[in-house]
């Protein structure tokens, strides 16, 4: 027989404001700059693509920030989520060490975004935006955000990579389930998408190409934002709910971690997870490790420079200070969708930078079969990027066997994999492999970056 315990909050207990982890950082990051005049940039240059409130929370340095009570309200669909002590995992691996996980599956999505999606889509009904573009590759953006604009009665105009648009159908379908409208990019709504097709009308598509199109439809119309899924810092700051729920379960378990692990993209579910218990290693002296974990075939933050470079893969972004693999590294198509980003968010990268924050990369094999493993032991099918925080559970309870020390370690389960099962049955059927960058190939997209004179 298996075991199971679950700690959950009641609505009551739930977090009512967002930790601003800027406020206690002992570096600030840079600013991110203009593209075009290379100077720090100004509200006014985000203002045709965020609202105000946004752009706000994007520079904002006070510690705490209210959680408007309309967010509340939806965030209690599926929030609190439960924090669960992996005892069968634990029993699988026969080391020192006791787990938990904080499940984000819950959500109506199937992942951590809606944290997020909920209040951007909740300022931009405040200030009056009748219109919101995004991208999407995978579609998990995109189906969260078509989530939280059809509450506040926001139209959604979604630029799905025409790749993923094709070989994943489910996504789009929960996009139009929930009203809003979906195209595969390359597409013919804007110029960008236009001029691509009519040079080459098979064109796959990239999610570079996908931001241009929705950040040029936005630009153009003033009743139209823009909206993205994860790196910017108010994006990170809006899922530290995760964290900071988690922080009271464990007082619930009359436990504390020694290691915090999420998987990273561009860095929200790991900022959302660890944020809070770094927050308790500036304030208390407390040691907690906080450990972001990316694809090996994408290794931004284990094999990356922290420079400058854009946000998307075209240059039309304010450049940001990060770890990077050059905005034109195009990662290999492993099935981690969410995690093949060049990039990381400013905040992170200085945290890593200032060595308070740790990074490691697994493979894609090693990945599937911990999520394989995690499924039969404890029930839930994790989505591949998950995966890549439970492998690395694995190895620091692998280490924690041969160094003969106990460990208390948690883990955020960023979203379950049901409609990637595709996904799955590639593995099984022995087709997924693992890649591995050159030295050459990271150090020449590195060097195409020092053109910028940034
Ligand atoms: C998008 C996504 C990620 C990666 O994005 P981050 O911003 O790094 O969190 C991870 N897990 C799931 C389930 C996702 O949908």
């Amino acid at each position: 027989m298996k075991k199971f315990k679950k700690y959950y909050l009641s609505e009551k207990e739930m977090p009512t404001q967002w930790y601003n982890i800027m406020a206690d950082m002992p570096n600030k990051p840079k600013p991110p700059l203009h593209p075009g005049t290379k100077q720090p940039l100004g509200p006014e240059d985000l203002a045709p693509l965020f609202p105000m409130e946004l752009i706000k929370q994007e520079v904002a340095t006070e510690k705490w920030i209210d959680i408007p009570e309309e967010v509340l309200d939806i965030y209690k669909i599926w929030r609190p989520s439960p924090l669960i002590r992996a005892y069968n995992l634990e029993k699988l691996l026969d080391a020192p060490v006791k787990i938990y996980y904080k499940y984000e599956g819950v959500s109506p999505a199937g992942s951590h975004k809606p944290n997020t999606a909920v209040p951007q889509a909740y300022y931009n009904y405040k200030e009056g935006v009748k219109r919101i573009t995004t991208e999407t590759g995978a579609g998990q953006w995109g189906s969260a955000l078509s989530f939280a604009t059809q509450f506040f009665d926001i139209d959604l105009q979604v630029f799905m990579v025409k790749v993923s648009y094709n070989q994943k159908p489910y996504r789009k379908s929960m996009i139009n389930t929930w009203g809003a409208n979906v195209v595969p990019s390359p597409s013919n709504l804007t110029e960008v998408g236009r001029a691509i097709l009519e040079k080459d009308p098979d064109n796959p598509g990239s999610l570079g190409i996908a931001i241009s199109e929705a950040v040029e439809m936005a630009v153009k119309d003033p009743d139209t934002k823009y909206s993205l899924g994860s790196v910017l810092n108010h994006v990170l700051m809006h899922q530290t709910v995760i964290g900071l729920e988690a922080l009271k379960q464990f007082e619930l378990a009359d436990d504390y971690p020694d290691i915090v692990i999420g998987c990273f993209g561009g860095g929200s579910n790991f900022a959302g997870i660890s944020f809070p218990f770094l927050k308790e290693n500036f304030e208390k002296g407390k040691k907690t490790r906080a450990i972001a974990v990316e694809p090996y075939s994408c290794p931004k933050l284990t094999r990356g420079e922290f420079r400058y470079d854009f946000g998307d893969s075209v240059g039309m972004t304010p450049l940001i200070p990060m770890y990077t693999l050059g905005h034109t590294f195009m990662p290999p198509k492993i099935h981690a969708g969410g995690l093949r980003y060049h990039g990381a968010g400013a905040i992170v990268s200085q945290l890593l930078k200032d060595g308070l924050i740790e990074a490691a990369a697994v493979h894609q094999l090693e990945c599937f079969d911990a999520g394989v493993k995690f499924a039969r032991a404890e029930g839930i099918i994790p989505a591949p990027e998950s995966t890549h925080a439970i492998a690395q559970v694995f190895r620091e309870a692998r280490k924690a066997k041969e160094e003969g020390v106990e460990k208390t370690i948690l883990f955020n389960l960023s979203g379950h994999g049901l409609v990637d099962m595709a996904s799955y049955d590639q593995y099984f059927a022995g087709n997924l492999h693992d890649y591995s960058v050159s030295d050459d190939e990271i150090k020449k997209n590195l060097e195409a970056l020092d053109s910028l004179g940034v």
